[in-house]
C-alpha cells in the first residue's frame, strides 16, 4: 500500500475543528454554570434547526420566554460562554434570521459556526429523545451542562451518544471502488459505510461492511481521518481498504451499483470537469476528502 495511509490529514473537516473550550472540569459545578449563563450567549434551535442570520449562527442574550427549554452548555470561546437552547412551538419562534436545516446550513456557514451548531444539534437532539431512564423508565434530569443525565429513582447515569460509523474506500493500484447506495439521490457514488457493531473493531467493521455490501476481499486497513456528523450523532471514521483483487459483487439491496474509478477520473469528477450522470460526494462529506486525498497522492 502506498504511503498515503501514513499521512493523516490535518485540515478540519466540516463539523470538526470546534474552537470551544468545553470546560469539562468546571461544568459539573451548578454555581459555575449559573454564573456562565448570566453572561452567556445562546444559539436557538427549533426542530433541530439552528437559527442563522446573515450566513452566521445567531448568538443571542437570554430571553425570559425561553425558560423551560432544553439548554446545554457548549463551551467557552475565549471568556465568552456559549449555550444552545431548544425552542418549542408548532411554528418558528419570531426571531431575526431563519431556522435552517443543518445540512444546507453547513454549505454556507463558516467552519467555526458549523462546528458549534453541529455540537448543539447533536446534544439537543439526544436530550429530546432521552428524557426517560432506559433502566427504570423514570424521568431523568440533566447534569453537567448537558453532558450527563441522572436518574433520581435508580441512580443510573446516561451520557450523550456518539455512534462510530466506518466509511471506507477500497483501493487497488490506480483505482478505487465507489458504490451507489440505493437510498442516495440518483447518480451519487460514494465510499462504503456502516455502523460499527458491539464487539467489533473499526477494522473488523470495515471488512464486514465491504463483504456484505460489495463482497470484496480486502487486506490492510488504514485510518485516514474522522468527522463528527450530527445526523443525529455519528462519528465518521474514514479508512482506506487495500483490495486484494478487482472482483466484487454488490448486494443489490443496500448498494445498487459499484464501479472502479481511476485517480484521473476521480480528480476530474471532483473538479467538476466531467458532465455525466455520475456524481461524487460534496466537500462537507468526509467521503469527498477520502477520495480527494487518495486521488491527489
Ligand atoms: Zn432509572
Amino acid at each position: 500500500m502506498s504511503n498515503f495511509n501514513l499521512r493523516n490529514i490535518t485540515r478540519a473537516l466540516t463539523f470538526g475543528g470546534n474552537p470551544l473550550d468545553r470546560a469539562s472540569a468546571q461544568r459539573a459545578d451548578p454555581s459555575w454554570l449559573a454564573a456562565q449563563a448570566k453572561g452567556g450567549l445562546f444559539l436557538p434551535f427549533w426542530q433541530n434547526r439552528p437559527l442563522v442570520a446573515d450566513a452566521r449562527i445567531a448568538l443571542l442574550p437570554w430571553r425570559g420566554e425561553w425558560e423551560g427549554g432544553i439548554c446545554v452548555f457548549l463551551g467557552l470561546e475565549g471568556a465568552q460562554p456559549l449555550f444552545a437552547i431548544d425552542l418549542a412551538g408548532e411554528t418558528p419562534p419570531p426571531l431575526d434570521g431563519e431556522f435552517q436545516e443543518m445540512r444546507p446550513a453547513a454549505f454556507v456557514l463558516p467552519a467555526r459556526d458549523t462546528a458549534i451548531a453541529g455540537q448543539g444539534k447533536a446534544l439537543i437532539d439526544w436530550h429530546r429523545r432521552h428524557g426517560f431512564c432506559p433502566n427504570c423508565g423514570t424521568a431523568t434530569v440533566m447534569r453537567d451542562g448537558g453532558y450527563r443525565r441522572a436518574c433520581p429513582h435508580c441512580g443510573a447515569e446516561h451520557f450523550p451518544r456518539t455512534d462510530p460509523v466506518v466509511i471506507m474506500l477500497p483501493v487497488l493500484g490506480n483505482a478505487c471502488l465507489v458504490g451507489r447506495n440505493a437510498r442516495f439521490p440518483g447518480g451519487l457514488y460514494s465510499a462504503f459505510a456502516g455502523f460499527v457493531e458491539p464487539g467489533e473493531t473499526m477494522e473488523e467493521a470495515v471488512r464486514r461492511e465491504l463483504r456484505e455490501e460489495a463482497n470484496i476481499a480486502v487486506g490492510a486497513i488504514s485510518y485516514h481521518a474522522s468527522q463528527p456528523w450530527p445526523f443525529p450523532s455519528s462519528l465518521m471514521l474514514g479508512c482506506y481498504a487495500q483490495a486484494l483483487s478487482r472482483d466484487f459483487q454488490i448486494d443489490g439491496v443496500e448498494i445498487a451499483d459499484a464501479r472502479w474509478l481511476t485517480k484521473d477520473d476521480v480528480r476530474a469528477r471532483l473538479a467538476g470537469a466531467l458532465e455525466d450522470e455520475m456524481k461524487l460526494p460534496v466537500p462537507i462529506a468526509i467521503a469527498h476528502h477520502l477520495m480527494r486525498d487518495w486521488a491527489e497522492e
